[in-house]
């Protein structure tokens, strides 16, 4: 089985609680207006490797981490996009190898996804995947309905809690805005001539920096958040 990848990376420290492994699958159908991810949209765009890679490459960082002096394994994956549930087959066979890995590990790493589709559509017709996750946050982004909820975009995404685990590990951060916690923050990442941001700006964040950039005479090109 193979899936279509845009990019995967540890440790994500902003999408979910602790240091995660983050996973993002390319390709999203619901385009969604503001949204900050526009390269991850094309499905045409043939990133795909087999699961089973993916899944050595997680485990390989994680041992590789737990060696290091000051680092500790995974707490968590979270697997984001694009849109995931476009990719229902590798997400589900990807969900499988986890679940795996985490028996082998007898580790309490939980597994958060999100999807821009609404969750009661989510329910009919994923139920089986959504079986095999610890958290969702549905719903599509709403640029003109910014929250400060952490890891959401928009006010009316939600954080449903499916299992046992991430009702005990989440309960610190249900409805914690960014007052009460660390709050919304992004990574950056170099990637040769590329720079990634991870995570959920609040509004006029990315243009304030892309200004502040450019006064430094750093210019963005083809920056992902706009058309
Ligand atoms: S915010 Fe998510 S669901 Fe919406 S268009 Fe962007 S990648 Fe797709």
């Amino acid at each position: 089985m193979n899936i279509n990848l845009n990019k995967a990376h540890f440790p994500v420290t902003v999408l979910g609680p602790g240091r995660r492994i983050g996973i993002w699958l390319q390709g999203c159908r619901i385009g969604c207006n503001g949204c900050l991810s526009r390269d991850t949209w094309d499905a045409t765009v043939n990133q795909t490797l087999p699961v089973a890679r993916l899944l050595d490459w997680c485990e390989r960082v994680s041992i590789q981490n737990a060696g290091l002096p000051d680092a500790a394994p995974p707490d968590g994956i979270t697997i984001s996009g694009g849109e995931p549930f476009d990719q229902p087959d590798a997400l589900a066979a990807l969900l499988d190898g986890l679940h795996a890995w985490r028996n082998r590990l007898k580790s309490d790493l939980d597994i958060l996804c999100y999807s821009g589709y609404p969750y009661t559509r989510l329910q009919s017709q994923h139920g089986s995947i959504l079986g095999r996750l610890d958290a969702v946050i549905p719903e599509p982004f709403i640029d003109s309905s910014p929250t400060r909820q952490l890891w959401r975009g928009s006010d009316n995404q939600t954080l449903q809690l499916l299992t046992e685990r991430a009702r005990t590990k989440y309960a610190p951060y249900v409805n914690a805005t960014g007052s009460a916690q660390p709050g919304k923050q992004i990574q950056a990442m170099l990637d040769g001539e590329k720079v990634w941001y991870i995570g959920i700006p609040q509004r006029g964040d990315m243009s304030t920096l892309e200004q502040r950039c450019k006064e430094l005479g750093v210019h963005f090109h083809h920056p992902s958040w706009r058309p």
